[in-house]
């Protein structure tokens, strides 16, 4: 589409002047191009298309017939990161005083779209509120303002943005994450009561939540208040049991610190039992051995290396044997250590630690631990 653009340029431009020279004139299309176009075949021959695009745009007058053009070499430039541009362009567009209604919103939209990408971020949200009132752009400007928001980490915007959402599209949003975002910026202020609250709403709006329940236990845990960190910690594995792994050693500590081991073995017994695809890093299968004897660790590891072989299964296993294989043992350690233990189901992105909200796609809850030979 945009080889395309860049290749009817040239002729648009020519179409548009001899329409306006006609227009003018109210006679005969003369047959001689202006020396204007010719040099801005020049420039664009030459390769200069910058300079070449320069002098089209001028020769093509605004209006709503050749509106589509002027609208796309403003998106065209936005993409080429030529943001600039893209504001002159579609500023030019929005100035028309006789532009059909709807036509001005498009261009209102794609300019507001121009100030998000230049960091422009308080006239992009001006625009896309304005369009607010048009029904056919509530939900993209939404969308968009939530990308702000997001950005901007304005999180009380955010939640609004997103009920709103919700309401129109139908569609989940990722309302309790920014209820966490906010939980986790209370607790660095030390503000444990907004904290709790916050907890509280991320899991009203999502009983799912995982991320809550790891915050809410973790707080508690360092209140020393372990019986509330472990009901907080087990609700994750209702929520999504592939998180176990994240909260399995604060668990074992939590019964630790209050004397209960026997009852922590119960659940690790339990765990075992339910789920196959536990992924076996070596400070989980440290813990079954320690709490449930080797034996117990060396069935768990052998079957997730039948199951779903990998260098983490093959590590313990080492690491669990009795043979002499220090050296294989830490090479495999070392693999491990260069490894990625996270991915991204939207986007594939990899990362060593976990993420609630993926630093590439932007998506949110989708990076979950790598199962198999080529992760974990
Ligand atoms: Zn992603």
């Amino acid at each position: 589409m945009s080889f395309l653009l860049w290749l009817l340029l040239p002729v648009a431009a020519a179409s548009g002047w001899l329409v306006a020279q006609h227009q003018k004139r109210r006679k005969p299309i003369s047959s001689h191009l202006s020396p204007d176009y010719l040099k801005g075949l020049n420039y664009w021959l030459r390769e200069e298309p910058d300079k070449a695009i320069d002098i089209f745009i001028k020769l093509i007058d605004v209006n709503n017939e050749t509106f589509e053009t002027h609208l796309a070499l403003g998106v065209l430039f936005r993409r080429r990161g030529e943001v600039n541009q893209a504001i002159h362009i579609h500023q030019n567009i929005i100035k028309i005083p006789t532009l059909d209604p709807q036509k001005r919103n498009l261009a209102l939209f794609e300019l507001a779209h121009d100030y998000q990408n230049a960091g422009l971020f308080d006239r992009a949200e001006d625009v896309f509120k304005n369009l607010l009132i048009v029904e056919n752009y509530q939900i993209p400007a939404l969308s968009q303002l939530l990308k702000i928001y997001e950005q901007e980490q304005e999180w009380e915007k955010a939640i609004k943005v997103a009920q709103k959402l919700a309401k129109l599209s139908g569609k989940k949003m990722p309302i309790a994450q920014y209820y966490c975002e906010q939980a986790e910026n209370y607790r660095e202020q030390g503000n444990t009561n907004r904290v709790q609250q916050l907890i509280q709403k991320a899991l009203d709006t999502d009983p799912f939540c995982v991320r809550a329940s790891i915050i809410e236990a973790s707080l508690a845990l360092e209140n020393n208040d372990y019986r509330q960190a472990i009901v907080a910690f087990k609700r994750v594995e209702k929520q999504d049991h592939k998180y176990i792994i994240e909260i399995i050693d604060d668990l074992h500590d939590c019964y630790h610190a209050i004397g209960q081991i026997d009852q922590f073995q119960v659940y690790l017994q339990a765990i075992l039992n339910r789920y196959d695809e536990i992924t076996p890093i070596l400070s989980f299968v440290k813990i079954i051995q320690q709490q449930l004897g080797r034996q117990q660790a060396i069935d768990f590891v052998s079957k997730q290396m039948l199951e779903r072989p990998s260098l983490c299964s093959i590590n313990s296993f080492l690491a669990l044997s009795k043979a002499d294989n220090t050296l294989l043992h830490n090479t495999i350690t070392q693999l491990l250590n260069n490894k990625a233990f996270y991915k991204c189901n939207n986007c594939g992105f990899t990362a060593r630690k976990l993420y609630w909200h993926c630093p590439s796609c932007k998506k949110w809850n989708t990076m979950k631990s790598i199962q198999g030979i080529d992760g974990d």
